[in-house]
């Protein structure tokens, strides 16, 4: 984005939710939201969807070569650093398209000082990770990306058979009686989401953090994505809307079976949908992201851009485990050691003084009847 004022570039900037000239300083708002359920749908039918166009501005599509992140870029920002793994100057340039372009995107409102204070707070007592974790070292590589989703909207309707329980009674007395049923039921289907990052697919953790309402969308304006990283989409259109269909789409239509019959419970569900007026969208989910490698594997500090979720996985730290558990057992050593001593010594003390005291008495003893024989000797000798 160039400045309307003096020519420099425009960056998008999270504090004031807008485009700021790095240069002369002007601002610029980015388009308000409209209150419109409709933000950034498309007719899934309207091949080709959009592929390989221009995204607004001047963008690059790389390629981290240590974890494989595909990456969208200005092209006049280059910075070496990848957010899903921290490592340096291993993007390298593709010269391929950047894919489709979004419809919706939601723009930044949680700034990077947030998530180091937020995640400061959570690091101070992370005592067993390694300190460059603990003390918040790692929050230093927070980098702003946007995460690919896709959204589905669609009119479904569809033939099942099942089978399908009904529940009586309660407590000790409750029974399920099951039935064979089929029927036909139709149903709007809207927000089935699909993740179509690589990374954030099949990690939970970084997956719990991302949520949004389809309100708090706004059309996509290149604007919003001066200056920032958006991850590039690794799932197609049709495998996400594949995906979806095999999971969104396919609970809701159960579900919708169940009210239809109006069981308590269903099952062996087989059915066969129609969908018809398919909507998309290919939304921009904002996410903070530090990513480090320890021992060989990533670990991500991730956080909602736009509402206060975050989450993290830290390492433990191998050397501070080893020598905790060294401290420890040595602590518990000396303090048995200890405590037997403190235990015998008084003992052993009272031992040595009854040893004492009975030697004594036996000396006595023995003195005495030492003298008395000798007394019984010296008197016979007198006879
Ligand atoms: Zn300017
Ligand atoms: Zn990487």
């Amino acid at each position: 984005m160039k400045c309307g004022n003096c020519g420099s570039t425009m960056v998008y900037d999270v504090a004031r939710q807008g485009l700021v000239c790095d240069h002369c300083g002007s601002y610029k708002p980015l388009p308000k939201s409209q209150d419109d359920q409709e933000t950034g749908q498309v007719d899934y039918d309207s091949v080709p969807h959009r592929t390989g166009s221009d995204w607004g501005s001047a963008k690059s599509l790389v390629t981290c070569k240590s974890c494989g992140a595909k990456l969208i870029i200005d092209a006049e920002h280059m910075s070496g650093m990848c957010p899903f793994c921290g490592s340096s100057v291993v993007l390298t340039l593709e010269d391929s398209d950047c894919g489709i372009l979004p419809s919706a995107i939601i723009p930044f409102t949680i700034t990077r000082e947030q998530v180091e204070e937020k995640f400061y707070r959570w690091n101070k007592f992370a005592f067993w990770s390694p300190e460059k974790f603990r003390k918040g070292k790692v929050l230093g590589n927070l980098t702003p990306v946007y995460v690919p989703y896709w959204t589905f909207d669609a009119d479904t309707k569809t033939s099942y058979q099942g089978e399908f329980g009904y529940t009586t009674g309660s407590g000790d007395s409750e029974k399920t009686n099951w039935y064979g049923r089929s029927g036909v039921v139709e149903k709007r289907i809207e927000g089935v989401c699909i993740c179509g990052s690589r990374r954030f697919h099949d990690d939970k953790l970084l997956n719990s953090v991302i949520s949004f309402k389809i309100g708090d969308l706004i059309a996509y304006t290149p604007e919003a994505l001066s200056g920032m990283t958006a991850e590039k989409s690794t799932i197609s259109m049709d495998a996400a809307m594949e995906e979806a269909k095999a999971t969104g789409f396919k609970k809701e239509i159960i579900n919708a079976a169940r009210k239809d019959q109006d069981a308590d419970d269903c099952a062996k569900i087989s059915m066969e949908t129609q969908y018809s007026n398919v909507k998309f969208r290919y939304v921009l989910v904002p996410v903070w992201l530090a990513g480090c490698r320890y021992g060989g594997k990533i670990y991500n500090i991730v956080a909602s851009g736009h509402n206060w979720q975050g989450n993290c996985r830290r390492p433990v730290s191998v050397p501070k485990i080893v020598g905790f558990t060294v401290a420890f057992l040595a602590l518990i050593f000396v303090t048995v050691f200890l405590g037997v001593v403190a235990f015998v010594l008084p003992l052993a003390f009272m031992a040595l003084i009854a040893a004492f005291i009975i030697y004594l008495i036996m000396f006595m003893r023995t003195f005495r009847d030492q003298n008395r024989i000798e007394r019984e000797m010296q008197d016979r000798a007198v006879e």
